[in-house]
């Protein structure tokens, strides 16, 4: 499948992993919106959050988890923010599901 985040996982395009098991790849973003902007993925091709179900949500659960042992690596205790962008009208440029983990700055609300 042509998918530029499953080669990314794959190690067939570079990225600047910042953790990997079996299920998740996480990443820095090329063109990162605060000091820290890491992309977190599951291995498995899901197209986007309208793709999650039953038989695939355990990969979104455990990037959880893995979202928030990152932040407290990276030092977010101040807070961070976590943002899925879902279809046409949110912004989605790559169609593989990725959690933006991003932190190190304040954030507006609501965004965008
Ligand atoms: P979205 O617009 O929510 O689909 O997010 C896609 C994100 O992927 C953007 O923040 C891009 O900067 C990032 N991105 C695109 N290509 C790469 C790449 N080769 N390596 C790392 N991040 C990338
Ligand atoms: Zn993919």
């Amino acid at each position: 499948m042509d998918c530029l985040f499953c080669k990314i996982a794959a190690g067939e395009i570079p990225s600047t992993k910042v953790y990997e098991d079996d299920t998740v790849y996480a990443f820095n973003d090329i063109d990162p919106q605060a000091p820290v902007h890491i992309l977190i993925i599951p291995k498995e091709h899901i197209s986007s959050a309208a793709q999650i179900d039953e038989k695939n949500s355990a990969v979104v659960a455990h990037i959880f988890e893995v979202a928030a042992s990152l932040a407290k690596e990276k030092g977010l205790e101040e807070g961070f923010r976590i943002v899925t962008n879902c279809g046409e009208s949110a912004g989605q440029s790559v169609h593989h599901l990725h959690f933006h983990l991003m932190g190190g700055r304040n954030f507006a609300w609501p965004a965008g």
